[in-house]
């Protein structure tokens, strides 16, 4: 019986496989850590349910005004649903068709075999316009994670804060009144903060 090659720990048995090098996660890095927490998301943010266990996922969303923090959430599956749940169903086609666009998931490969797992390289240029990161007066960065790992499935994103107000324009009156009263909710932050945030593609 044949010995497995430990350098290929992730290749599968067939050789001619091109699935799968290298593994699609790894552990939550610090770009998505809570400011908050000050380490990684423990508990869903909307309903306090733990997050760290494998087989739990849940979406991290951080806004940023230059180098600062503004906005963070974890968000476990089943609030995502509630949350859409919420919305209207013409809003939720508008958001998904807009970031169908961008084909999110097609990036997956080329980024993985150009960068690995370095999520900085995946940070480094907003999806929606290309226009790098550390130009952008605001921004925000998007992670799927299942436990303690991100999960890179097209997704971690970062998009710079004028994308999020072309996105904006596609949801409707209800949708960004709930969006709104979301943030209102669950940050609480103070006025001078909240134009910036208001408008930000909160599901994806
Ligand atoms: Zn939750």
């Amino acid at each position: 019986m044949a010995e497995r090659d430990d350098n290929e720990p992730f290749e599968e048995s067939d050789e001619s496989s091109e699935a799968e090098f290298w593994p699609n996660y790894a552990p939550v890095p610090v770009q998505f850590h809570s400011f908050l927490e000050e380490g990684p998301f423990a508990k869903c943010t909307l309903c306090d349910e733990t997050l760290l266990e494998d087989g739990t996922q849940y979406l991290i969303h951080k806004a940023f005004h230059r180098e600062e923090v503004i906005f963070e959430y974890a968000m476990c599956l089943p609030c995502r649903a509630k949350m859409q749940g919420e919305l209207s169903v013409e809003s939720i086609e508008a958001i998904n068709a807009y970031m169908e666009q961008y084909e999110i998931e097609d990036r997956t490969g080329p980024m993985m075999e150009a960068h690995g797992t370095d999520v900085s390289k995946w940070l480094s240029h907003c999806l929606v316009t290309g226009a790098p990161i550390a130009e952008a007066e605001e921004y925000h960065y998007y992670a799927f994670c299942d436990g303690p790992d991100l999960v890179f499935n097209g997704l971690p994103i970062a998009l710079a804060g004028n994308a999020d107000e072309e996105l904006n324009e596609l949801l409707s009156q209800k949708t960004r009144d709930r969006l709104d009263g979301f943030v209102d909710e669950q940050f609480g932050l103070p006025p001078e903060l909240r134009k910036p945030i208001k408008g930000s593609p909160v599901f994806i």
